[in-house]
């Protein structure tokens, strides 16, 4: 299922990593044609889409650490820094450290 949030990047973020400033204007998908992928999470069919975003992400990103690090610290779903929640998830109940 694709999320009705608004796209990524496209506004600016209101949550902030404690003690980092991320540029996000260098973000790769900052003008992503379908912002709609970076929304959704790896299961059945959004698995090729959430591929293609991971895919983005990996190029690389020049910010990719910094997005990886908002995305598990702020429990996001969605792509950031080419993972999905589902792995964030599994990093955490593995005791990860971001
Ligand atoms: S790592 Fe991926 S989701 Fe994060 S800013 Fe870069 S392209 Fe966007």
């Amino acid at each position: 299922m694709i999320s009705q949030k608004p796209p990524v990047l496209k506004t600016v973020r209101p949550l902030k990593i404690p003690g980092r400033d991320v540029d996000w204007q260098r973000a790769l998908c900052k003008n992503a044609d379908n912002p709609d992928r970076f929304h959704v999470d790896d299961y059945g069919d959004m698995k090729r889409i959430t591929d293609e975003a991971i895919a983005m992400c990996n190029t690389p990103c020049p910010i990719k650490n910094e997005c990886f690090i908002y995305g598990y610290e702020n429990r996001l779903d969605g792509v950031w820094g080419g993972t999905t929640s589902r792995q964030r998830n599994q990093m955490r109940k593995k005791g990860m450290a971001a």
